[in-house]
């Protein structure tokens, strides 16, 4: 049986530290999900790109970095207003796995807590590589290029992700 694993995040937008992670990942199982998480979200500071933009970003990144989509399977998974049926609902969307990798204290616990292998697999140069710090860098003007790899800079381009993050920091509310 194939060992499969899957990595949650909201990915806004995906960076060179995801796809190291990603292929740290891939040497320890067969096959690897990636959860979209908070795919309803879009359009925000804090979540700007749709479910469908991160995942064109995200397998354009792993091609880019010679990782073999057939090993990779990229699912968006909507949150739910219940934390304690959300693993249920991951389920629901997911192919079937056994290893869950994050970082997230409340993910690790409604995992675990459901008898599933929890791993926090560390990003690398945690400083530059944050999804908080690129989309700062789009807003305000910053090298932000040099923090994803090349073809989430031309899916950016494509959407005009700048512009729309320069929209939507014209509020009131502070940047996330
Ligand atoms: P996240 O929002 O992508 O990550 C939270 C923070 O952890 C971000 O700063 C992220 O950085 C960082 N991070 C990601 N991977 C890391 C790693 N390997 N090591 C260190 N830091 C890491 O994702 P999340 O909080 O882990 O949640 C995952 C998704 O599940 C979210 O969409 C969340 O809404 C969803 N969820 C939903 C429910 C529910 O619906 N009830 C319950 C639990 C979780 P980057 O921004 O650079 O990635």
């Amino acid at each position: 049986m194939s060992r499969r694993g899957i990595l949650i995040g909201r990915f806004q937008p995906p960076h060179l530290g995801h796809v190291e992670v990603i292929k740290q990942i891939l040497e320890e199982v067969d096959e690897l999900i990636i959860c979209i998480g908070s795919a309803q979200l879009s359009h925000t500071l804090h979540d700007p790109f749709t479910a469908g933009e991160r995942m064109l970003m995200m397998t354009k990144a792993l091609a880019e970095a010679g990782v073999d989509l057939s090993k990779v399977h990229i699912v968006p998974v909507p949150d739910v207003n219940n934390n304690a049926i959300w693993v249920s609902h991951v389920l629901s969307f997911a192919p079937p796995f056994t290893t869950v990798y994050s970082g997230n204290p409340l993910v690790k616990r409604l995992f675990m807590e459901r008898g599933f292998e929890v791993k926090s697999p560390p990003l690398l140069k945690r400083e530059e590589y944050r999804g908080t710090e690129i989309r700062k860098r789009m807003v305000e003007g910053g090298d932000w290029r040099s923090l994803v790899p090349k073809a989430v800079a031309e899916v950016m381009d494509e959407i005009k992700a700048v512009e729309r993050l320069k929209d939507l920091s014209k509020t009131d509310y502070p940047l996330e």
